[in-house]
């Protein structure tokens, strides 16, 4: 692997855990801190479950299931069908082995540990030696304001199947959680920061709403390039598209670059988006343009590569 920046990524949960398994095979452990939101975290039969944080953890120590993107491969539902029989809601599945993991987190937060130390512990007994922060270790709930009225982000998402129209997004917590610690050190001495391509508005745009992360990625002498989760005017995955377009942001690499312009060195948009080079330019931003569709482990490193790349022609 031979001399490398130390790079941190910003992630939300399947498009970034996408580009950190690249980004893994070409950067060696030490040298790669991953920052995740923690605004889709939700309590589900009495357990902290941490979606992003268990995507990248799980992606990271080679157990997820690759075809969903999430969860732990080969995984069963037992438990989940015998709360069923109890009458409990299971819109949200949990695998058995899944809800190890929430069970261990939620027996370490309630006797006293922080989330992050909570995190760091899960990664070294999974042998993840990647450094993986929670956004904050404090309360921070993705609240999401639709036409059939606010409710919690998994709920928006997973249970009504993003089909409410989104009127606004309520970052709670936001005025009042602090960084975890690491987070804005990992933004200041990195030499390259990554905004992975996750939902600019729920994944990134959570991160970006702590106090203190925008302010220290505009001041970080690092590289900063991200990576559009819009390609051809769609998201890949997931609700981004909808989400941006019913809050009146015109879906488009372009608005993604927009969101981040106030700190953003260079932006990596899909070959298909080609035709908006020159506006995403006009922002003052560097632009290269690829195929950025991760769908198997060579796209993911090819694409690692490309951003490191572009990283290195900034400096
Ligand atoms: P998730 O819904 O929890 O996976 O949340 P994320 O915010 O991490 O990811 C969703 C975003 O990632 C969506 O906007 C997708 O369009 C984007 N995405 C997913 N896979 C890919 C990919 O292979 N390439 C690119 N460019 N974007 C992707």
């Amino acid at each position: 692997m031979g001399e490398c920046d130390t790079i941190t990524a910003l992630a939300g949960g399947v498009g970034a855990a996408k580009l950190i398994d690249g980004l893994s095979s070409v950067v060696p452990a030490e040298k790669l801190t991953v920052i995740v939101n923690t605004g889709d975290d939700c309590e589900f039969h009495g357990l902290r479950v941490s979606p992003d944080l268990d995507i990248v953890t799980y992606t990271l120590a080679g157990l997820v299931d690759e075809e969903k993107g999430w969860g732990i491969k080969n995984d069963t539902f037992n438990c989940l069908q015998m709360l069923e029989v109890y009458g409990h809601e299971t819109w949200f599945k949990l695998g058995d082995r899944d809800l190890a993991t929430h069970i261990h987190r939620t027996m370490m937060l309630r006797s006293g540990y922080k989330l992050s130390e909570v995190t760091r512990d899960i990664c070294a007994r999974l042998g993840v030696r990647q450094r993986i922060i929670p956004m904050t270790d404090e309360y921070f709930a993705t609240k999401i304001r639709t036409d059939k009225g606010t409710m919690h982000f998994q709920e928006y998402l997973v249970k009504r199947g993003s089909l409410d129209v989104v009127r606004e997004i309520v970052y709670e917590g936001a005025e009042s959680a602090k960084p975890a610690p690491g987070v804005i050190e990992s933004i200041m001495d990195a030499e390259t920061v990554i905004l992975c391509p996750s939902n600019p508005l729920v994944s990134i745009g959570t991160i970006l709403a702590i106090r203190g992360v925008r302010e220290a990625l505009r001041e970080s002498n690092a590289v900063k390039v991200a990576v559009s989760p819009i390609v051809g005017g769609a998201a890949v995955k997931g609700p981004a598209d909808k989400m941006m377009s019913q809050l009146g942001i015109e879906p488009s690499a372009l608005s993604v670059a927009k969101l981040y312009s106030d700190f953003l060195d260079a932006f990596v948009m899909d070959e298909v988006d080609a035709p908006l080079v020159q506006e995403v330019k006009g922002l003052g931003i560097r632009v290269a343009v690829t195929n950025t569709l991760m769908r198997t482990r060579e796209d993911r490193i090819r694409l690692a590569k490309f951003v490191l790349e572009v990283a290195s022609k900034c400096k």
